[in-house]
């Protein structure tokens, strides 16, 4: 298939190309469009083909479910069984944004949209081409990340056009993510509010909304047994292609580790890498360090990561070590990528300072 790529500016948005991007997701097709968290690829969620059509051209297992776009509170009630209060409070300081709120399902929403849960994913996007392009399309569209399965979520066009290129009939080109981390996704269908994934939206801030939520332990906890409830969690994302491990302990002992493992693996022959931050980048010596931006910024952090492990399979690093991060607001939602990336693998050092 022939995958025409367009660029629309979100300050200037050509309504022409957003009627004819529209009109494909209506008509069953399947459009790639930048959204703040990372690039969704979208089809029309009240139709069983196109969500199927979105799991053929990612790859992606059949039950990992799809989250539903929508670009207007109105449209909410027609997909979900009922809003919850709670759903109205979070609604209301942050939607649209980076949140992702999960409901008992409605009728109309087909198995294949949900991975045959009785359950259904969605999130209002803030981005205002997303937003226009939803309201073109007719107002519900299905959208998981618009990468191959397992590859790391795109912060931009080329990325998509990267994995999807000859996969989808559009992809819209709106420039850099500006968050560059998937969206929270709360469940509100249980007793007591449960975050199912970590995001720009932090944990405090939801209880400033709605009071004390829980959080499925599974998806930080290395050893557990039990799968976690967003199946996709379960699945080893965002894996480059080299080999990573997370390193923890006081700065000047990492870097010190992390040089004494490269120097050892080049030795053998390998061709080796560094996340590393601004602090710390010119302590190492490795065949590529990439600095992911100063310790404190995690905004920064955040929309560099998935840039960074992209570039690391570009430039065929065989063995990758990368710094470890706080693991408090947004620091949470960047571990859990890192720790899924690394497929679990750290490294604690003793802390001798
Ligand atoms: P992605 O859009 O690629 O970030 O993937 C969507 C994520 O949302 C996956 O981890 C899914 O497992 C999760 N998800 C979507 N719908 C549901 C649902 N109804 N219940 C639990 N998790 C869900
Ligand atoms: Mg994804």
């Amino acid at each position: 298939m022939e995958t025409k790529v367009i660029r629309v500016d979100e300050e200037n948005i050509d309504l022409q190309l957003i009627a004819e991007a529209g009109a494909i997701i209506r008509e069953g097709g399947l459009v790639a469009f930048p959204t703040e968290t990372v690039y969704g690829l979208g089809g029309d969620a009240l139709n069983a083909a196109s969500s199927g059509k979105i799991y053929a051209a990612k790859g992606r297992p059949s039950d990992n479910p799809l989250i539903v776009h929508i670009a207007d509170m109105k449209m909410l009630g027609k997909i979900v069984m009922e809003v919850p209060e709670a759903a109205y409070k979070l609604a209301e300081r942050y939607w649209p944004g980076p949140l992702t709120m999960i409901f008992n399902k409605a009728e109309c929403v087909p198995a294949q949209t949900t991975g045959g849960l009785a359950t259904v994913a969605v999130r209002m996007p803030s981005h205002k081409v997303a937003k226009a392009l939803i309201e073109a399309a007719g107002g519900y569209v299905a959208a998981p990340s618009a990468n191959l399965s397992g590859r790391p979520s795109p912060t931009a066009a080329k990325y998509v056009i990267e994995d999807l290129d000859g996969r989808v009939d559009m992809i819209i080109d709106g420039g850099e993510a500006d968050i560059g981390l998937e969206s929270t996704i709360i469940d509100l269908t249980g007793k007591t509010p449960m975050i199912l994934r970590p995001g720009y939206v932090t944990e405090e801030m939801l209880e400033k909304a709605i009071g004390s939520v829980d959080t499925d332990r599974t998806i930080l906890d290395v050893d557990s047994k039990q799968a976690p409830k967003a199946p996709g969690m379960k699945y080893r994302h965002y894996a480059p292609k080299g080999n990573l491990v997370l390193v923890e302990g006081a700065a000047a002992q990492v870097v010190a580790y992390i040089n004494e493992q490269l120097a050892w693996h080049k030795s053998r022959g390998a061709k080796t890498g560094v996340i590393a931050t601004d602090e710390t980048a010119d302590g190492y010596h490795a065949d590529c360090i990439k600095s992911v931006g100063k310790r404190e910024d995690e905004d920064q952090i955040a929309r560099q990561l998935f840039r960074i492990l992209r570039e690391f399979d570009d430039e065929e690093v065989q063995v990758i070590y990368a710094e470890s991060f706080k693991s408090q607001g947004v620091g949470e939602a960047i571990m859990n990528r890192l720790l899924k990336a690394a497929g679990h693998q750290v490294e604690h050092l003793p802390d001798t300072e």
